[in-house]
């Protein structure tokens, strides 16, 4: 079985391990001159020296997944990763600092003791996630939702029973809202964890209260290294099991005759496949490598999730209250995410740092760290991005100088940007979202596009913009749908 697959992006790269290892001859094409997609890293020079960055995803949940990957290919894994006892450092503009703890004896007290929360309701609340998790969220994200059997199993038909205990008609807001007693901190804390796939807790099903579970239930880790080190064992991995890869090779067409995928067009000339996978985002697997054929128009209009806006900063400072992963909560959250439906970031967002070096030193010269810092920004619609970029930058060092009562921009000796239209640009993201389609509606996990088209023969689609979703572990999770459907 001779097999293409477009875009070396970690779904890409998952599907190529997973085909290979069951014997299929598989060439993967890659637009960029690299593996990994949005999962890839660069470096910056400075006077002080080099600054090793993780250019998009900086949070691993979920390594059972890429564990499963050395599995089926019945390979040593060689990918070392640590679970964090930190899982993230939360602070408010009012002082207060909440450290996060993957213990949860440790984790309840200290959100008790900083929200007034009592440690049993804690408790509940992260109980209450992993039940969901585990009578339905496994269910709907690891199987296929577009074939009869899956809707046949008794797991699934138990699951669905279930659903209407599991807050799916209120939002996640409400539901948050009503878990902490109307606690705003803890709320807020809990809310957050709808932009683990670019939605809005104000609008998204209560179902996503799923979510904390990830982090706090499965755990939060970290691969020695940076992330980075997914894409190189997963690209490894692939390379051992003879997948041939063709980077600099942008697909331009795939080609079909009689109703089938038949192969592929680059400039190099059309290759003929028993099977084509595209991990390139489906919107446009669509409107540019299928153009005659008749596309899912609904499916495609569906609303994207957020992006983000990214400032990469070389900071020759080290800061001992930071960890790994940091929060600056905004203010008011609502009016965060009403700007956002908007199209806009408001004056006041809430700001993630990301700092590597605090667990790879070298990443940073010495006495120095490397800031990821993220704000939540709209999709693409056409706005002034350079407007915007140039104001959320003062917003962001503002906010960031008052909580940590340093200028912050004094200690920037280094900096580079990724903002939607580089998204879109860098990896063919439709409108920059860096989770494929929201999850803001309640239909929107059966929504999305499935793991194989229904028109055409031996045409699959892997990654971010399918199902299940967006981010790494649902990337990988895809993979293995594709494998599955695939037979
Ligand atoms: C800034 C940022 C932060 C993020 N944070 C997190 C996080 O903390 N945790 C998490 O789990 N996820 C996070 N994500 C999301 C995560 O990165 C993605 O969901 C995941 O990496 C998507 O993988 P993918 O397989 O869909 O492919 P992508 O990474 O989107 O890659 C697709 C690949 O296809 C290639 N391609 C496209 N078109 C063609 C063509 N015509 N021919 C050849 N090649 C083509 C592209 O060049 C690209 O390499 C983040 C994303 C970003 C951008």
């Amino acid at each position: 079985m001779k097999t293409a697959i477009i875009g070396a992006g970690i779904g890409g790269l998952a599907t190529a391990v997973r085909l290979a290892s069951r014997g299929h001859e598989v060439s993967v094409f890659e637009a960029n001159s690299y593996p990994g997609g949005k999962l890839s890293e660069f470096s910056l020079d400075a006077a002080g020296g080099s600054y090793r960055f993780d250019a998009g995803p900086s949070l691993f949940t979920m390594p059972h997944y890429v564990d499963e990957l050395f599995e089926a290919a019945g390979v040593e894994p060689n990918f070392v990763y640590d679970r964090q006892e930190i899982v993230c450092q939360y602070f408010w503009d009012d002082d207060t600092r909440l450290t996060a703890w993957a213990d949860p004896e440790r984790l309840a007290e200290e959100i008790c003791e900083k929200t007034g929360v009592s440690k049993p309701q804690v408790k509940r609340i992260f109980e209450s996630a992993k039940i969901k998790y585990q009578t339905a969220g496994s269910v709907f994200l690891e199987n296929s939702l577009h074939r009869p059997n899956t809707w046949f199993s008794l797991k699934v038909l138990k699951s669905l029973l279930m659903m209407p205990r599991f807050d799916i008609f209120r939002t996640m807001h409400d539901t948050h809202r009503s878990l902490t007693g109307h606690n705003p901190k803890l709320t807020q804390f809990l809310d957050r964890f709808a932009t683990y796939n670019g939605s809005n807790p104000y609008r998204a099903s209560g179902m996503l209260s799923v979510i904390p579970h990830f982090e706090h239930g499965i755990g939060c880790f970290y691969p020695q290294g940076g992330m980075f080190e997914i894409t190189k064992a997963v690209y490894g991995l692939a390379l051992k099991k003879g997948v041939k890869f063709h980077f600099n090779t942008p697909v331009e067409e795939i080609l079909v005759e009689k109703g089938a995928a038949r192969g592929i067009r680059t400039a190099e000339g059309t290759s003929d496949f028993d099977r084509v996978v595209s991990n390139m985002d489906v919107y446009f697997t669509y409107n540019r490598l299928l153009p005659n054929e008749k596309k899912p128009e609904k499916t495609l209009a569906q609303e994207r999730s957020t992006s983000g806006l990214i400032f990469y900063w070389g900071i020759k400072k080290q800061f001992p209250e930071l960890h790994l992963h940091n929060i600056f909560f905004s203010g008011d959250y609502k009016k965060e995410f009403d700007a956002l439906q908007k199209g806009e970031i408001c004056d006041d967002p809430t700001v993630y740092v990301n700092i590597t070096s605090k667990l790879t030193p070298g990443d940073a010269p010495d006495g120095s760290e490397n800031w990821f810092v993220l704000i939540n920004a709209p999709y693409n619609a056409g706005q002034n991005w350079t407007e915007l970029v140039e104001k959320t930058r003062a917003n962001v060092l503002r906010k960031l100088s008052a909580i940590l009562k340093t200028d912050v921009a004094s200690l920037i000796e280094t900096e580079d940007l990724l903002d939607p239209l580089l998204i879109e640009q860098r990896t063919a993201s439709f409108a920059g979202s860096l989770y494929g389609t929201s999850s803001n509606s309640l239909m929107s996990a059966f929504a999305r596009h499935p793991n194989f088209s229904a028109k055409l023969k031996n045409l699959y689609f892997v990654g971010g913009s399918v199902h299940p979703g967006g981010g790494i572990p649902l990337a990988l999770l895809s993979a293995k749908i594709v494998d599955e459907v695939m037979g």
